[in-house]
């Protein structure tokens, strides 16, 4: 069976005070569901997040990181340096970096053999605008994205990946792909992994929904058969609504 995710990205939220006090009451959850639990607060926090986390079942992952393992990139954290403080999974191709800091296919693909070449798990995110959607493009701007990005890889590098499809239209918006239209794209992602590799890399890889996922639609998107867990936002910064959201699975 394909493991079940539930990742909390807390993108620029949150200072390291405030991820302690978070990754204090999700200790304190209870999980009932056998969904893994990844947690990405930012750059600042994470050191103390790992050490926060040590020994718990709740994973860590960082919310972007560069391409190059060193080097004159102001500003920049390499996989190095998440490795260094106990990081092992990284969130790339986040919608917000695509459209904020201009990341695009060529740049991702490269950002994602980095992190695999450091055995970090990466959670790859995709999603179509709505422009895309309401002209029926939808389909095709998803398989391009997943050609960009990961069609480049080996078939070896496919345990190492989880992918997150969140449509551009329902993330941070308070709308959500009804549970229908994620299960035909999730259908439709799994379909066309299995297409250029097979359908044993597609049947084992999670295919995540992050959209505005919150404790009350959570249950029917995760009934669905080919969503495997979500990626979620601003329900995650809230213990009792992602401790909701991870039982739903
Ligand atoms: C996200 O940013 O990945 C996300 C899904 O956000 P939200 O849940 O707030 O829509």
């Amino acid at each position: 069976m394909r493991t079940q995710i539930v990742a909390g990205n807390w993108k620029m939220n949150l200072d390291q005070e405030e991820s302690l006090q978070l990754i204090d009451a999700l200790k304190k959850s209870t999980f009932q569901s056998q969904a893994e639990v990844i947690v990405a607060p930012n750059f600042t926090a994470l050191s103390a997040c790992a050490t926060a986390l040590s020994g718990s079942k709740i994973g860590l992952s960082a919310q972007n990181m560069h391409q190059a393992d060193k080097g004159a990139y102001t500003g920049e954290v390499s996989a190095p340096m998440l490795k260094g403080v106990g990081v092992n999974k990284v969130i790339l191709g986040h919608s917000e970096r695509r459209e904020y800091f201009r990341e695009d296919g060529v740049l991702l693909a490269a950002k994602v053999d980095t992190a695999l070449a450091h055995d970090m798990q990466v959670i790859f995110c995709f999603g179509e605008l709505l422009a895309d959607r309401e002209s029926g493009q939808h389909f095709e701007v998803v398989r391009m994205q997943l050609t960009e990005g990961l069609f480049h890889l080996p078939r070896e590098s496919w345990t190492n990946l989880i992918l997150a499809y969140e449509p551009v239209w329902a993330i941070g918006t308070g709308k959500t792909a009804s549970p229908e239209q994620a299960q035909e794209m999730h259908a439709f992602i799994r379909q066309t992994v299995a297409d250029f590799y097979n359908s044993e890399i597609a049947d084992n890889c999670p295919i995540l929904y992050g959209g505005s996922v919150k404790p009350d639609n959570a249950p029917l998107i995760f009934s669905k058969p080919d969503v495997d867990g979500g990626l979620i936002g601003g329900a995650a910064l809230n213990a009792s609504d992602f401790t909701a959201i991870v039982n739903a699975l």
